[in-house]
């Protein structure tokens, strides 16, 4: 693992939240996407190396609706930039953990992701992440 590559917050509404982390971290949020996959909307900011990304489910059984509704808003996952997700995730199975994933998925902002399972990791949500190999590499 390299370092950490974003901090994910689950919202209840860009309309609030965007503003706010504007106004908060002194700078535009320069993304949003939504992963259908995830039933989530993704908001990107920018502070120097690291990311922070709001997430904001799109219907209320999505995971990010069951996450707010049990624990409120806040902090939802760290994700760690990784050179090699297949390498750290084969690591990671032999040390011991449990990934949600088999293989990697499609995440937002050009990344292949891997969510490790938050019983191993002191109820915290890890996911790797890798930025997608250039097309024809
Ligand atoms: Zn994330």
């Amino acid at each position: 693992m390299n370092k950490i590559e974003h901090i994910g917050i689950a919202v209840k509404s860009f309309d609030a939240s965007i503003p706010l982390f504007e106004k908060l971290l002194n700078t535009s949020c320069y993304k949003i996407e939504l992963v259908e996959s995830e039933q989530v909307k993704t908001a990107f900011f920018q502070k120097g190396e690291t990311k922070i990304e709001l997430l904001e489910s799109t219907n209320s059984d999505g995971v990010i609706s069951k996450y707010i509704e049990k624990k409120g808003e806040g902090i939802h996952h760290i994700a760690f930039d990784v050179t090699d997700i297949e390498a750290e995730m084969k690591r990671l199975i032999a040390a011991g953990f449990v990934l949600l994933n088999e293989t990697p998925k499609s995440g937002a902002d050009n990344k292949l992701i891997c969510f490790l399972h938050p019983k191993d990791t002191n109820s915290v949500l890890i996911e790797l992440c890798m930025e997608k190999p250039a097309i024809g590499k």
